[in-house]
Parts: C-alpha cells; sequence; structure tokens
C-alpha cells in the first residue's frame, strides 16, 4: 500500500478544518529537503512561504522560497497585523503572512509553518492545538558538515548558526515530537504519520464526537416514542 493510499484509508471522519503543523530544527538539519519531500508525496498540506529581510541565496526565488522583502516594507507587514508571528534570526527578520495560513486552513488543508524557536513558541501560544515538531540531525559532525557542504554561507555565518543551534538546544523540550532526520524517506514517513494521527485525537473530532451523541440522543428517543 502506498504512502496515500494508507493515509486516506486511515483518515479521519470528519475534517472540517486543517491543522497546523510547526517544523522547527538547527539550521541544516535537512528541513528544507523534508518539507519539499512531504509537499510532492502527499497532496493535503500546505507550506507557508515566510517574508524574510534575508538577501536571497543563488537558486532562491522570491515568492517559492521566501517574499525577500525590505526592512521598511517588513515592518509596514508587522503594524498592518499582518504576520502571525515573526522574529529576528542572525540578523535578519523572517516572519509568517497571516491570510494564507487562515485560507488553507478553511480549506482543510494542514498548513506547515518552517520557522525557528521563537516563532514556534509564539504560535503555539496563540494556537494550543497545533503541533511542534523538532527537526534534528543525527550528531553535531553531521550538523556542521552539512551547513560547509551546502556552500552558500560564508565561515562567519556558520559559525553564528552553530552558535545558534547551541542557543535552540536549550528549548528543544517546548517541542510535542523530535525527528532524527538520518534518512529522507523514512523522516518524510514518519512526519506524515505523525500529522495525520493528530486528526485522530478526540479533541480534533469533536464535531463527530457531537454527531455520534446527537444521533444516540435521536435514536433512544425514537425508541421510546414506539
Ligand atoms: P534561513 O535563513 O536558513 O532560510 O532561515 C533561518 C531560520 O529562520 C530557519 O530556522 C527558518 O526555519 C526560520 N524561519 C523562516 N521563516 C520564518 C518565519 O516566518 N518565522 C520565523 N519565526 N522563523 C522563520
Amino acid at each position: 500500500m502506498s504512502n496515500t493510499e494508507y493515509i486516506r484509508e486511515h483518515r479521519p471522519f470528519i475534517r472540517n478544518r486543517g491543522m497546523l503543523v510547526v517544523i522547527s530544527g538547527f539550521s541544516g538539519a535537512g528541513k528544507g529537503t523534508l518539507m519539499k519531500r512531504l509537499m510532492e508525496d502527499y497532496d493535503y498540506y500546505s507550506l507557508s512561504v515566510s517574508a524574510t529581510t534575508r538577501k536571497p541565496r543563488p537558486g532562491e526565488v522570491d515568492g517559492r522560497d521566501y517574499f525577500f522583502v525590505t526592512k521598511e516594507q517588513f515592518f509596514e507587514m508587522l503594524k498592518n497585523d499582518e504576520l502571525l508571528e515573526y522574529a529576528n534570526y542572525v540578523d535578519n527578520f523572517y516572519g509568517t503572512p497571516r491570510s494564507y495560513v487562515e485560507q488553507e486552513m478553511a480549506k482543510g488543508k494542514d498548513v506547515i509553518l518552517e520557522i525557528e524557536m521563537q516563532g514556534a513558541l509564539k504560535i503555539k501560544a496563540k494556537f494550543p492545538e497545533s503541533v511542534l515538531v523538532f527537526i534534528t540531525p543525527p550528531s553535531v559532525e553531521e550538523l556542521s558538515d552539512r551547513l560547509r557542504k551546502r556552500g552558500t554561507e560564508t565561515e562567519e555565518t556558520i559559525l553564528k548558526r552553530m552558535a545558534k543551534a547551541a542557543q535552540e538546544a536549550e528549548g528543544i523540550e517546548a517541542y510535542d515530537y523530535i525527528l532524527i532526520n538520518d534518512n529522507l524517506d523514512k523522516t518524510a514517513k514518519h512526519l506524515n504519520y505523525l500529522i495525520q494521527d493528530q486528526h485522530m485525537r478526540v479533541r480534533s473530532q469533536i464535531a463527530f464526537v457531537e454527531k455520534m451523541r446527537n444521533d444516540l440522543r435521536a435514536y433512544y428517543t425514537n425508541l421510546n416514542s414506539i
């Protein structure tokens, strides 16, 4: 059975609204590739595109990877309450545009925010039902190797990002799940199961539970009236 078939068969009964899923992890944990795989393999996810004041890396496309904006534009969005959350990360601002997230969740899509820890905590505070997943490579050696192999960062930035990782490691307990990304296929499957299982939590199925209750009440009332 393919992944999608498995999940369809195990799909919950009522899906009114999608879920908010926050993915964080050390810079270099392989989140970008993982997200790409998730989007390719399953059609019920939407990936939020953030606004950032960081300059594009070679190959990055405006509107696809990020909305690349100036500081002035970023603060204008903030002032107009267009961002669901935002953070300052290694000298740049990053924020999640609100309208896309709300629109996709209303369609029933599970919306993925690939954001750092300060933003993740803000999302959990605002949306307690959201699921927070932390992605990490198997070791520190692997982490620094991956950052260097990416070849897009200066040595100074790599060191700053490693320092940031040390700081972020202190906050991992705030997350609901941790996934060790040692194999792309396996991690993508785990991530998908983990997210879809959330729909089967009783709190996500309140509409279904209410319907069962009402139907049972009606059944009982009908019996009594015979
Ligand atoms: P990068 O510069 O490597 O693309 O991203 C740096 C960090 O910013 C990553 O940890 C990434 O997850 C995070 N990030 C990207 N977009 C957002 C956002 O909209 N909000 C927050 N809080 N963090 C973000």
